[in-house]
């Protein structure tokens, strides 16, 4: 299995990190874990062939997520893509995939043939010889789920967008690597929306990874990158990392 970082920073600007998007690639299958702006670029300068990508994930509706999925769409189509894109999203994809296909860009429904599956809480699919499970995350108001990739024994979970969560810390136990967002510092932030390095040491002392990357940072955590990796790890062995795009992980 092999895990390329696309974008790992959020909506604020950062000249280094672009908006969310994960790749991964297991048992000759190609799938994208969310599509934020600047992850058509980024797939474009990591050498991805776009043409291989089959499954598209959308974890939830928030722009730093799912912008650049009609840029990609496009994209394909100029490239000849004649295959069927699976896009697999939370339930609010109705409304998103109306508004875009009906009412702002209605051309691009002929141009590419997009099969839509909305994800339920605790979904479970199977994509031959890969089992994507989704969980709920606690974000706000918006339905958003979390997802743990199987493969041969090997395992990757991106948490998406969370604050603390029961659900995502059982989708991520014994993970051989936890992707996790760690949206700001420690401090007095809005409750039930992301996660802070403190927050995230506890959610690793419970769920215990094999390793953990640190992820969907702003500039704020980039900047305290020593002391974030001190705070996240202080509670467990596991190596811990901070994501960094165009970083590739093998497993
Ligand atoms: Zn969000
Ligand atoms: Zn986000």
């Amino acid at each position: 299995m092999k895990v390329s970082f696309l974008g790992t920073g959020t909506s604020l600007p950062d000249p280094d990190r672009v908006q969310s998007g994960v790749l991964v690639e297991a048992g000759g299958i190609s799938l994208l874990l969310d599509v934020g702006s600047g992850v058509l670029q980024r797939m474009t300068q990591s050498g991805v062939d776009l043409t291989s990508i089959e499954h598209v994930f959308i974890s939830h509706f928030h722009i730093d997520h799912c912008s650049d999925f009609l840029s990609f769409c496009q994209s394909l189509w100029l490239l000849g893509y004649n295959k069927t894109l699976e896009l697999y999203a939370p339930p609010r994809m109705r409304e998103w995939s109306r508004g875009m296909y009906d009412i702002a860009f209605p051309y691009l429904r002929e141009k590419l043939l997009v099969e839509k599956t909305v994800l339920k809480e605790d979904d479970v699919i199977h994509l031959g010889p890969v089992v994507v499970s989704t969980a709920p995350t606690t974000h706000s108001t918006l339905e958003s789920r979390a997802f743990r990739v199987e493969h041969d024994g090997k395992s990757i979970v991106y948490s998406s967008d969370t604050a603390p969560c029961r659900e995502v810390i059982e989708l991520a136990t014994g993970a051989d690597i936890l992707i996790h967002e760690c949206n700001w510092l420690d401090g007095d932030h809005p409750k039930g929306v992301h996660t802070s390095p403190s927050e995230l040491a506890e959610i690793v002392e419970h769920a215990e990874p094999g390793k953990v990357v640190i992820n969907h940072i702003s500039p704020e955590v980039v900047a305290k990158e020593k002391q974030v990796k001190a705070t996240v790890g202080r509670r467990t062995r596991a190596e811990v990392i901070l994501a960094q795009d165009l970083m590739t992980l093998s497993l």
